[in-house]
């Protein structure tokens, strides 16, 4: 979206110009996925499908927000003075949570603020249109206030508004990846200590394709809490002769060594696909400063493998994705990204058979699934910006 265009709609919603304009991107993971909340590495970089907005400050103590992807809801309003999540005010509560954490860590926000929203991210479908908004409010209150912040501290505030004032129990990737991603860089980040590597992402003729199942993450909150129940206690169980910090922290050597003492088949599992995804992931990041994208892609698949039989997060539409991908020319390696249950694939394909690879995968999965998927191709954008 141009800025220009921006800027027009900003005034014709609120009738007055716009202050500033901005962009927040979302995300696709390449590798490391249900390890964020382990302790381990994930490999996020920032897209540009993302969230626009624009603003400007108020005479007065309320908020008025207006997205163009919910626009029947029209302007909905909230006083300032009292950010507590309604159900009633949809969408808004994600502005709202971030507003009301960067007041609480005593930022000064003291007038309203009319906020234009407009993104091309399909909701729900693993791309982190939640950490986008999130990323993008914190972002717009920072500028239009002068606020003394560090991007992390936005990320965390990110982080909170999503785990405490939405109640989703997610870890720290979504924000990180939104609110830190540079232009053709992924980023390697340690979730223990949260020290990260920007690492150039020089795929050479390969493209990301972003392969969209247009089903909705449904069971997705539910799922994902028992997941991390059952890594939890997975790692209580190992910690009866271990000390590890975390799942994150073990190798596959000590893990196996060790797994006797879970108790439980499917913990085991669980367990398992955390300590060995953490692993393949630092791999990943190896391969590819090697320019070894074949092993890269390598990793990749056996990533989906895991998450499909070990975490057992994929489902029968991200799976015909990824098997149907794998045996397509030209692809280097294929998964799901995000959460699972739904949402979305990537796969890494060569330029020249991106077309054919779209055609065959959606047909395959249209015959067997009953509905088409989506594609796009994903351009590796900068962290939540200034227009
Ligand atoms: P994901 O983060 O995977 O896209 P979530 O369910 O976590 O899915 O977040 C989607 C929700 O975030 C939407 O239902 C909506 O409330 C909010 N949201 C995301 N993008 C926008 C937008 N452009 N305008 C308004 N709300 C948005
Ligand atoms: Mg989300």
């Amino acid at each position: 979206m141009e800025k220009t265009e921006l800027k027009q709609r900003f005034e014709e919603i609120f009738g007055r110009p716009s202050e500033a304009e901005f962009f927040s991107p979302g995300r696709i993971n390449l590798i490391g996925e249900h390890t964020d909340y382990n302790g381990g590495h994930v490999f996020p970089c920032a897209i540009t499908l993302g969230t626009y907005g624009a603003a400007a400050k108020r005479d007065d103590q309320t908020l008025h927000f207006y997205s163009e992807n919910f626009a029947d809801e029209g302007i909905i309003e909230v006083p300032l003075a009292d950010l507590h999540f309604d159900k009633a005010d949809k969408w808004t509560n994600y502005p709202k949570g971030m507003i009301h954490f960067l007041k609480k860590a005593g930022h000064k926000i003291d007038t309203g603020m009319d906020v234009y929203v407009n993104g091309n991210i399909p909701n729900g479908s693993g791309l982190s249109s939640s950490a986008s908004l999130e990323l993008l409010m914190g972002v717009i209150a920072q500028h239009l206030f002068d606020l003394d912040l560090e991007r992390l501290d936005l990320v965390k505030i990110g982080m909170k508004t999503e785990n405490d004032f939405i109640g989703v129990n997610s870890g720290i990737m979504d924000q990180f990846a939104v609110g830190m991603g540079q232009a053709n860089k992924a980023i390697l980040l340690d979730t223990n200590t949260l020290k990260y590597d920007l690492v150039p992402l020089d795929l050479k003729d390969n493209v990301i394709v972003i392969m969209n199942t247009n089903k909705r993450r449904e069971l997705a909150d539910s799922k994902y809490n028992e997941r991390r129940s059952e890594c939890e206690t997975a790692l209580e169980e190992l910690n009866t002769k271990l000390a590890a910090k975390s799942l994150g922290a073990l190798d596959e050597q000590t893990f196996d060594e060790y797994s006797y003492l879970i108790a439980d088949e499917d913990r085991l599992k669980r367990a398992r696909h955390a300590v060995w995804e953490n692993q393949r992931t630092l791999q990943a990041r190896e391969a590819l400063q090697a320019e070894d994208l074949e092993k890269f892609g390598r990793l990749v698949n056996a990533s989906h493998v895991s998450l499909e039989h070990d975490y057992e997060v994929t489902g029968k539409e991200l799976d015909t994705l990824a098997h149907t991908a794998w045996q397509q020319p030209g692809v280097l390696g294929a998964r799901m990204t995000g959460a699972g249950f739904g949402g979305c694939g990537i796969a890494i394909v060569n330029k020249a058979d991106v077309e054919a690879f779209k055609e065959n995968v959606g047909k395959v999965y249209e015959e067997k699934i009953g509905y088409a998927p989506a594609f796009y191709i994903a351009e590796i954008a900068d962290g939540t910006k200034k227009l």
